[in-house]
């Protein structure tokens, strides 16, 4: 709302929705120890500060991979202990919010899930901020309707995602809806982060996306990257390559600067990385 403080969300030494430009980043879903824990490396180094990755999939047909489960969960809360990132993981169903929440350290609502009220309401009680992506056809009355869902219920701490919305358009998967961004910081006193990956469909896209949530005041965003995108059980042709993911991050950096707006610490090596490196990784 103009005139109120706007939400500064904060999980360790991040805070979402002040000054700094938060960049949560990872693939679409957790496959292994080492796809996740390599990902998470890089990414750390290159000035993400979020880790992200899918252990409970919302798949368009149920013969597609549905996500590791706890065992994602694992492997997730292990990459944070590694290099010192924070966690976003998504949760479909009221029953997993408890595990979940021991293992997470931000909730994420999918796309499909924005308006499963039992679910939010259930969140509403899980003391982790909650990170809620707009429905593929949802208005942004829609999207603050849900959020406001989460208030009610007692959470405060949501962060508001826009990641496309569905349009006659097909030559990207979703279209980004700009403006969103700005309405949204117009209107809530919320964090708005953009996702240009399932917004892009494709991963050319992603970079420019990116330039243009920098541009019109989003907080952060929310980015699939992969090591080896050809081989990626979902998502692949939307991921970053761990490279692409570098240069994107050093792209944003004058954008930012006329933001006056930071990411997290670049090439600075991510904190658990040596021991990593001294532990021999993992297979
Ligand atoms: C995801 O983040 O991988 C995801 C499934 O996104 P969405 O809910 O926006 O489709
Ligand atoms: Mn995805």
């Amino acid at each position: 709302m103009p005139g109120q403080p706007r939400t500064v969300l904060r999980i360790g030494d991040i805070a979402i929705g002040g000054d700094e430009f938060v960049v949560m980043a990872g693939p679409c879903a957790v496959e292994s120890e080492r796809q996740v824990i390599d990902t998470a490396i890089s990414v750390a180094r290159a000035g993400a500060r979020i880790l992200r990755g899918g252990a409970y999939k919302p798949r368009s047909s149920p013969y597609s991979f549905q996500g590791l489960g706890v065992e994602g969960l694992k492997i997730l809360s292990k990459a944070r202990d590694y290099t010192g990132l924070a966690v976003v993981t998504e949760v479909m169903s009221e029953t997993d919010v408890d595990v979940v929440a021991e293992y997470a350290d931000i909730m994420q609502v999918g796309a499909r899930s924005m308006e499963n009220f039992s679910l939010l309401e259930r969140l509403g009680m899980c003391g982790r901020p909650v990170l809620l992506k707009r429905g593929m056809t949802a208005t942004l009355e829609d999207l603050l309707r849900s959020a406001q869902a989460l208030v009610a219920s007692g959470n405060p701490d949501v962060i508001l995602c826009e990641r496309g919305i569905r349009t006659f358009e097909t030559a990207t998967r979703n279209t980004f809806d700009v403006a969103a961004v700005p309405v949204l910081k117009m209107v809530s006193h919320l964090p708005v982060i953009v996702d240009p990956s399932h917004a892009a469909g494709v991963r050319v896209l992603v970079p420019i996306l990116a330039r243009a949530a920098v541009a019109v005041g989003a907080d952060g965003l929310l980015v699939e990257v992969h090591p080896q995108p050809d081989k990626a059980a979902s998502d692949g042709e939307q991921s970053l390559t761990l490279e692409q993911f570098d240069a994107m991050m050093t792209d944003l950096q004058p954008y930012l600067r006329l933001r006056g707006a930071a990411t997290g610490p670049l090439k600075n090596g991510a904190p658990g990385e040596r021991a990593y490196a001294v532990a021999g990784g993992v297979n």
